[in-house]
């Protein structure tokens, strides 16, 4: 029987490698598309050793021509759009580009499977983000949406295209509204990955301090791999539908701190607060964590939970790692590759 074929965008990213290593194990031909410059090093397709099973792909969202062309070269059975701006921060930088890219270019997807072939299965990205600053303590698929930057705006436009999509031409679309995840292989902008990195660091002696913004946000974080099988779950359903991936916790960024500082055998104190807040080692009085403001952002999402009991009761899907689990993940390797 031939291979389904599935299509990756963002396939170099955090989600796109778990999510490829997860469809080849799947027996799928897995199609890569990213720009050529995000695997100028390939180094998550490395991580899971995955660069010599993939089949990649020279595209950009912001660039329909392209899009069509890998419509044209091949017979997609399932599409997965992951490839976004995905850095909240950094889409007060670039409002603009970000909006075309993680917004319109979801459009420009779902132009081509309009136009190649309606039968293919779309499964849309989508984040907590457009959640954003709501009052509820646990959201989930019915929460209200109060987007509170240009990326969360972007991811609404594509959240919302999508949806009309499936109504307005019967496409099998689907949007996964996935609270934060992580790895070892997360981008290092992130704050969870900064913090496990930095922290790493500074235990083998190669940096002083971490500077960080708001200790106080609190999110929901879960395991980038066990998150991206629900991402083909969705699309093996009966019917298309939205879901919430979570772990119903939350924590804040000094928790975070915290619990990977107990990795490395810290134990941290905190002095102050806002803006004169600091992190001290105990052991030898020395500050290893502050503020630094230039991290605030200009709007903050402070609160995000979600609730993945749709998912569970549909998909039978939940989250197996825990939160201590998935720090010790991360320092485990981030002090395996600041030791080389
Ligand atoms: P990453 O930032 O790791 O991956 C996104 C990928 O998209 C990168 O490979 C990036 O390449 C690529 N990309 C960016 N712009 C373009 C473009 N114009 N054309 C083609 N490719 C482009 O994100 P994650 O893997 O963490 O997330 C996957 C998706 O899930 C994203 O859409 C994200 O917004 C969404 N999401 C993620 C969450 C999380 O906690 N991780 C939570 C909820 C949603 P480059 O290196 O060139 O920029
Ligand atoms: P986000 O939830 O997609 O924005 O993921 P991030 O990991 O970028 O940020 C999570 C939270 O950590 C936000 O509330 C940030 O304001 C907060 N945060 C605090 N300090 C930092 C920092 O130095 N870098 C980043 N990226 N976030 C920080």
């Amino acid at each position: 029987m031939n291979k389904k074929i599935a299509l990756i965008t963002g396939a170099s990213g955090q989600d796109g490698s778990y999510l490829s290593e997860f469809l080849i194990k799947k027996n799928y031909k897995v199609v890569a598309a990213d720009r050529r410059s995000s695997r100028a090093d390939n180094w998550r397709h490395k991580y899971l050793g995955i660069e010599d099973k993939v089949i990649y792909e020279d595209f950009d969202l912001a660039d329909i021509d392209s899009i069509f062309r890998l419509f044209k070269k091949y017979k997609f059975s399932e599409v997965y759009n992951l490839a976004a701006q995905s850095f909240v921060k950094g889409s007060f930088e670039t409002p603009v580009s970000t909006s075309n890219v993680t917004g319109i270019g979801t459009l420009r997807i779902l132009e081509a499977i309009r136009f190649f072939n309606k039968k293919i299965k779309f499964y849309q990205a989508s984040t907590s983000e457009m959640i954003g600053n709501t009052k509820s303590k646990m959201q989930n698929e019915n929460a209200e949406f109060y987007p509170r930057s240009p990326y969360a705006c972007a991811k609404v436009f594509a959240h919302f295209i999508t949806q009309n999509y499936r109504e307005a031409y019967g496409i099998f679309a689907c949007s996964g509204i996935l609270f934060n995840h992580e790895s070892p292989i997360r981008g290092e902008e992130f704050v969870t990955r900064k913090i496990t990195k930095c922290l790493s660091e500074i235990k083998l002696g190669k940096k002083n301090i971490l500077e960080l913004g708001n200790l106080n946000s609190k999110r929901d974080w879960g395991f980038a791999k066990d998150y991206v099988e629900v991402m083909w779950l969705m699309l093996q359903q009966k019917k298309p539908e939205d879901f919430v991936i979570s772990t119903n916790k939350s924590y804040t960024i000094k928790d975070f701190v915290n619990e990977a500082a107990k990795n490395l055998d810290f134990n941290i104190k905190w002095v102050n607060k806002g803006k004169n807040e600091k992190g001290i080692n105990i052991a030898n009085n020395k500050v290893i964590v502050k503020i630094n403001p230039k991290f605030y952002r200009p709007s903050e999402v402070s609160n995000l939970k979600g609730s993945y009991s749709k998912a569970l009761k549909k998909l039978k899907w939940y989250p197996k790692t825990k939160i201590k689990q998935l720090v010790k993940i991360m320092v485990f390797e981030d002090l395996k590759r600041v030791s080389k």
